[in-house]
C-alpha cells in the first residue's frame, strides 16, 4: 500500500467518527483530531506532548507498543485492525481499532471506536464459555435450520465430533418425518410468539442411527440481527423408559386393587378372625353379606355361625378346620350355607392358624367368598348331563318324559307338564310331575275342562307356534285374558294349582313340533323363575325333544323292519304258492303219462293245463318284477320312455283284455268314457298302474260291481275306479301308497303291498296324482290324474 501523503491526512483528519493521532519515536502524542473529545471525552490539548503508555490500558500496553515497535523497527509497514483500549477523561476504556503506518519517523494513526462491537463479541465469548459448560444440549440454527452452533454436550448427546453440525441442516438430527415436523415447528413457533419459548419433548436421530427422546426447549435469539433458534435438549429415553416400567407397574397395581375392591365392594371376598377357644367370631361386613346380614347385624357368637352352615355340611367343615389346625396348615373349603331368609348359597372359605410362642393357636383368620353363580352352574351342567345320560339309555317315550318332569321338579322347579302335539293337531297332556297328587290330577282335569285352541292367548300355543319360550312371573294375573274367555271358574281352577310362576318351551324335532313343556313354582316356592331358570328350561326341552324325536324314530325304524319281515314271509309265501301248484300240476301229469294215461295230452285238457300254468307263471312274473320295480325305484332308476298316445283308446283295451277275469271274480263292469284324449306318457308303465287299479278293484270288490271312469278337464285327464270292497280307514289311506303296507292284515287276501306304492311312483314321474276316496264298508274310489299338456 502506498504511505500516506499530507493531503490523505489532511483529508481523514476531518474524518468525522474518525481519531487521528501522530505518535512520535520516544512514544509522545505530536498531535491529535478533534475526535479526541467525543470518543475519548479529552480535548487534543489534553493528550499532546503526553506519553501514549498513560492512554492505554496497561493490559494492552504491551502488545501496542510492541506493533508500534514493528512500524519503527521496519519490520512492518502499515498496521490494520489492531484493537486495544484507550483511557477516557472519566477514567473508563473505550476499545479502539487502529490502522497505522511510519511516515518520516513519525506513527499516523487513524483509530475508530469498537467498544459496541467488541463487548457484544465479549458478551458471545462469555455466553459461548457458559453455553459450552451446561450439561445440556444446545444448539442454535437460524431461521433456514442451518445449524450455527452445537456445544459439546448437544455432540456427545448425538454422537458428533466437535463442530460437525456446523452448517448442517437441523434435519439430519430430527426423528420426525417432513409432515409431522412442519405441523410441530408451527406448533414450537405458535408457543414462542406467544409466550417467548416451546417446551416439550423431541425425538432425534444420533449419527449412528439410533433414535431417542430429549425434553427440549426452544426459545428465539438476535444474532447479527437475524432471529435464531436456541434448542436445549435433555435425553430422557431411560427416564421415559422407567416411567413407562413406572406406569405399567401402577396400572397393574391399579388393576389388581380395582378388582379386589371391586370383588370387595361386590360382596364376594370377606374377611373372618377367631380366637381359637372364643365363643366370638369376627367378621367384616362382606362376611355378614354373603351370610345374608346388614352390616353389623350378626351377633358373633361362633354358635349362630355354626348354624348359618348347612346342615349337611356343618360336620365335615369342622373336621376340615381340626384337620388343618393339626397339620398346621391352611384349609380351603366349598360349603354351603342358609341365609336367616332361608336361602341357600355356596361359599367358599380359606382360613389360616396364627400360633403363639408355646405352639398354641392363638389367632385364625381367613377369606369368605360367595362362589353360589359357579356351584350353580356346575350343578346345572351335572343335572343336565344326568338327564342325558338317563334319556341315551332308553326309548320308551312316556318313561323319558316321565324322568325328565320328575328329575326337574325338585331341582329349580315344583310342577312339570308336558303337552304332546298330536299328528291329527290335538293337543294332549301326556304327562304332569308334581310331589302332590291332588294338584297332578287338578293339572290334567284343567287341561281337559279347557280345551284350549289354536287362536288361544295361553303360553302353550304362543311357544308352540313362535318357538319363543313364554316366561311369565305370575300366572294368575297374567293369564286374565283366558279369565275373561273362559269365565271366572277357569280363573279358580288355576288358583287351585296355586301356581305363581311358568316357562313353558316348545318341543320340537328336526322336522316336526312335538308339543311344548311348562314348569311351574307354587305361591310360597322356594324356587324362583329368572334367567338361569329360563336357560335350565330350555336345555331340559331340547333334551326332551331328542328324547321324543330318537323314540319316534326308533319305533318307526322298528315298524319298518316289522313290515319289512312280514314282506319277507308274504313274499315267499307268494312266490310258494303258484310254484307248488305249478310243480303239483306237473307231477300229476308225469305219474298219469307213467300208468299210460294219455288223456292228459287230449287237446282241450292239454290246452287248459297250459293255460293254468300260464297264470302261475304270470304270477310270478308279476310278483318278481314288482320287487325288480321296487330296487329301481330305491336305486331312482325307474325309467319312464314317453310316447304320445290316445287315453281312452288305450283303457279301453286295458279293459278288453280284463274282462274274462273280472267276469271269473263275479265283478259287473260300467265304463263311461269321454272323448278321445291325447297324451304323453310310458304305456307300459301306465299299463301298469291301470291294470294295478283294476285288479285291486277285483281283489278287494270281488262280487261287487265295478265302474270305471275316464273324466276330462283342460288340464288333466282322470281315471277313476269305483269298488263297492270294505273300503279303507281314514287312518290307513296314507299308510297303503307305503312300501310293504296293507291295510289288511295276514294273508286274507293276497298280495305285497308293493302295487299302489309302485303305481304311485309312476304317477308321480308323469307329474301326475294318484289317490284314494274310501268309506269303510261303502267301497273305494282309486284316481290317477295326468296332465294333458305334460
Ligand atoms: P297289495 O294289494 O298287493 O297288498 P297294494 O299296494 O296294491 O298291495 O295295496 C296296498 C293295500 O291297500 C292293500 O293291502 C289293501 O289293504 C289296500 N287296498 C288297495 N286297494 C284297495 C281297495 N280297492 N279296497 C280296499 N283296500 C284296498
Amino acid at each position: 500500500m502506498k504511505p500516506w501523503t499530507l493531503e490523505d491526512y489532511r483529508e481523514i483528519v476531518n474524518l468525522p467518527t474518525h481519531l487521528v493521532v501522530v505518535i512520535g519515536a520516544d512514544s509522545t502524542f505530536l498531535k491529535a483530531n478533534e475526535e479526541v473529545n467525543p470518543i475519548l471525552m479529552w480535548h487534543p490539548d489534553d493528550i499532546i506532548g503526553e506519553k501514549a503508555k498513560n492512554f492505554i490500558h496497561p493490559e494492552d500496553w504491551e502488545e501496542t507498543y510492541v506493533t508500534m515497535s514493528g512500524l519503527y523497527l521496519g519490520t512492518r509497514s502499515l498496521i490494520t485492525d489492531f484493537t486495544n483500549r484507550c483511557l477516557r477523561k472519566d477514567g473508563t476504556y473505550r476499545w479502539i481499532s487502529w490502522s497505522a503506518s511510519l511516515r518520516q519517523g513519525k506513527i499516523y494513526a487513524l483509530g475508530v471506536d469498537v467498544t459496541e462491537k467488541m463487548q457484544f463479541e465479549h458478551e458471545l465469548t462469555i455466553q459461548g464459555l457458559v453455553l459450552e459448560s451446561i450439561s445440556e444440549g444446545v444448539v442454535i440454527c437460524d431461521e433456514e435450520g442451518t445449524i450455527v452452533y452445537s456445544n459439546s454436550a448437544e455432540e456427545n448427546l448425538l454422537g458428533y465430533q466437535s463442530d460437525e453440525l456446523l452448517g448442517k441442516p437441523m434435519q439430519i438430527i430430527n426423528a420426525h418425518d417432513k409432515i409431522e415436523s412442519k405441523e410441530r415447528l408451527k406448533k414450537v413457533f405458535e408457543d414462542i410468539e406467544t409466550d417467548g419459548i416451546w417446551i416439550g419433548e423431541w425425538d432425534n436421530i444420533k449419527k449412528d442411527g439410533t433414535r431417542f427422546t430429549t425434553s427440549c426447549r426452544v426459545t428465539t435469539l438476535m444474532l447479527n440481527e437475524e432471529r435464531h433458534l436456541v434448542i436445549v435438549q435433555r435425553d430422557i429415553t431411560t427416564k421415559k423408559k422407567r416411567q413407562k416400567e413406572k406406569d405399567e407397574l401402577q396400572n397393574q397395581f391399579r388393576m389388581v386393587s380395582d378388582r379386589l375392591s371391586l370383588a370387595v365392594k361386590t360382596g364376594k371376598i370377606g374377611i373372618w378372625e377367631w380366637k381359637p377357644g372364643s365363643d366370638k367370631v369376627s367378621w367384616d361386613e362382606v362376611v355378614e353379606g354373603i351370610y345374608g346380614y346388614a352390616p353389623g347385624t350378626f351377633s358373633g357368637d361362633v354358635a349362630d355361625y355354626s348354624n348359618g352352615i348347612h346342615p349337611e355340611d356343618r360336620e365335615p367343615m369342622w373336621i376340615k378346620v381340626s384337620e388343618s389346625q393339626a397339620k398346621k396348615e391352611a384349609y380351603l373349603v366349598e360349603h354351603r350355607i342358609i341365609r336367616p331368609n332361608g336361602e341357600i348359597r355356596w361359599v367358599q372359605c380359606s382360613g389360616n392358624t396364627i400360633y403363639g410362642d408355646n405352639g398354641e393357636p392363638t389367632l385364625m383368620m381367613g377369606t369368605c367368598m360367595d362362589i353360589t353363580e359357579k356351584m350353580v352352574a356346575n350343578l346345572d351342567q351335572q343335572f343336565l348331563s344326568n338327564i342325558s345320560e338317563t334319556l341315551s339309555s332308553s326309548f320308551n317315550i312316556q318313561e323319558n318324559l316321565r324322568i325328565i318332569t320328575e328329575s326337574a321338579i325338585g331341582y329349580f322347579c315344583d310342577g312339570c307338564v308336558i303337552d304332546q302335539l298330536r299328528p291329527d293337531g290335538d293337543i294332549r297332556r301326556t304327562v304332569v310331575a308334581h310331589k302332590d297328587p291332588e294338584i297332578r290330577q287338578k293339572v290334567f282335569q284343567i287341561h281337559e275342562k279347557y280345551p284350549q285352541h289354536y287362536s288361544s292367548e295361553h303360553p302353550l300355543f304362543t311357544a308352540l307356534i313362535t318357538g319363543k319360550t313364554v316366561v311369565i312371573e305370575d300366572a294368575r294375573t297374567t293369564w286374565q285374558g283366558l279369565k275373561e274367555r273362559f269365565g271366572d271358574g277357569y280363573f279358580v281352577d288355576i288358583a287351585h294349582i296355586n301356581s305363581r310362576g311358568t316357562i313353558t318351551v316348545r318341543l320340537k324335532g328336526r322336522d316336526n313340533l312335538l308339543g311344548t313343556i311348562t314348569f311351574f313354582t307354587g305361591q310360597h316356592s322356594n324356587y324362583k323363575f329368572d334367567q338361569r331358570s329360563k336357560w335350565l328350561a330350555e336345555e331340559i326341552a331340547y333334551r326332551a325333544s331328542m328324547a321324543i324325536e330318537n323314540s319316534l324314530l326308533y319305533l318307526n325304524s322298528q315298524e319298518a323292519i316289522k313290515s319289512r319281515d312280514e314282506f319277507l314271509s308274504i313274499a315267499s309265501h307268494e312266490l310258494k304258492t303258484p310254484l307248488t301248484s305249478l310243480t303239483l300240476q306237473n307231477q300229476m301229469r308225469l305219474r298219469q303219462l307213467e300208468k299210460g294215461d294219455h288223456s292228459v295230452l287230449q287237446e282241450h285238457k292239454f290246452r287248459r293245463a297250459m293255460d293254468a300254468d300260464d297264470r302261475q307263471l304270470r304270477r310270478i312274473n308279476r310278483l318278481i318284477d314288482d320287487m325288480l320295480d321296487i330296487a329301481r325305484i330305491r336305486a331312482e332308476r325307474l325309467t319312464i320312455l314317453k310316447e304320445e298316445f290316445e287315453f281312452c283308446h288305450f283303457i279301453s283295451d286295458v279293459i278288453e283284455r280284463f274282462t274274462p277275469q273280472m267276469e271269473a271274480a263275479g265283478c259287473p263292469i260300467t265304463v263311461s268314457l269321454t272323448t278321445p284324449v291325447k297324451l304323453q306318457g310310458d304305456l307300459y308303465r301306465i299299463e301298469q298302474v291301470v291294470v294295478n287299479m283294476l285288479t285291486n278293484a277285483m281283489k278287494y270288490g270281488a262280487g261287487q260291481p265295478i265302474k270305471i271312469e275316464v273324466t276330462k278337464t283342460n288340464y288333466k285327464v282322470s281315471f277313476l275306479v269305483h269298488d263297492k270292497g270294505p273300503g279303507i280307514d281314514s287312518k290307513d289311506v296314507d299308510r297303503i301308497f307305503q312300501r310293504f303296507e296293507r291295510a289288511v292284515s295276514g294273508r286274507d287276501i293276497s298280495g305285497l303291498g308293493l302295487g299302489l306304492y309302485i303305481s304311485r311312483q309312476i304317477v308321480e314321474q308323469h307329474d301326475g296324482t294318484l289317490f284314494v276316496t274310501s268309506e269303510v264298508g261303502k267301497g273305494s274310489t282309486f284316481v290317477m290324474e295326468l296332465p294333458l299338456h305334460a
